[in-house]
């Protein structure tokens, strides 16, 4: 049989539409591991681990409540902080959410507190209240005697400055300002992890935040 011209044109013009379809999805697939919003969330005021001249920014946007964060910091943050926080590539920020009401807004309000009187012992602080964060999460744990007994495990803080701090919530701005930010950047979920103005779809995936640091520190 002879072979027809046209049966070989449809042939190569399937095998066509089947490479666009896979690189459309390919595409696509990507361009849902990042989102690019065009502005970075301003970190003024905001604690910063590592150099703050770091070429890149990374923004959690967490909540001391939130079980996903508590795990973020115990399986990402590790990574992210030795490959490119301790080589100066990357600073690190945090900005207060509060979708879980009145233990969000008194862990934030004590974070904000200990980030006041004393910055060089924030991060202590920030890890050690997640910490006592309890496998039962949904139970009441933030309390007012709850903190000062966590600061009081910390050094460098004073407990009953923040104590006072605390009750007559002297940082409330600082909250409210995290809780705008959190409004402006359309922050859903927590964690949020932005690097610089790339807000990354899966907060655990860490290949995604690696190529995303990389296209910052190329660009
Ligand atoms: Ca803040």
């Amino acid at each position: 049989m002879k072979k027809s011209p046209f049966k070989f044109i449809v042939i190569i013009t399937l095998v066509i539409i089947a490479i666009i379809a896979l690189l459309v999805v390919l595409s696509n697939s990507q361009s849902q591991k990042e989102t690019e919003l065009g502005e970075q969330p301003p970190i003024e005021g905001q604690p910063v681990l590592g150099d703050e001249d770091a070429p890149v920014t990374v923004v959690e946007f967490g909540d001391f409540k939130c079980p996903a964060c508590k795990a973020w910091g115990d399986q990402v943050y590790p990574q992210l902080v030795d490959d490119y926080v301790d080589s100066g590539d990357v600073n690190f920020s945090f900005i207060n959410v509060l979708f879980h009401g009145g233990e969000s807004e008194l862990a934030s309000l004590a974070a904000e507190s200990v980030l006041k009187q004393n910055p060089d012992v924030y991060w202590d602080f920030h890890k050690a209240l997640f910490a006592a964060q309890p496998a039962s999460h949904d139970e009441q744990w933030v309390t007012t005697d709850n903190i000062l007994d966590i600061a009081s495990g910390v050094e460098g803080i004073d407990t009953d400055e923040l104590q006072t701090a605390i009750e007559n919530e002297t940082e409330i701005d600082a909250v409210e300002k995290d809780d705008n930010l959190v409004s402006k950047f359309g922050v859903e979920l927590t964690p949020t992890i932005m690097i610089n103005d790339i807000m990354i779809e899966d907060p655990f995936d860490y290949e995604a935040i690696k190529n995303a640091i990389e296209s910052e520190l190329e660009g």
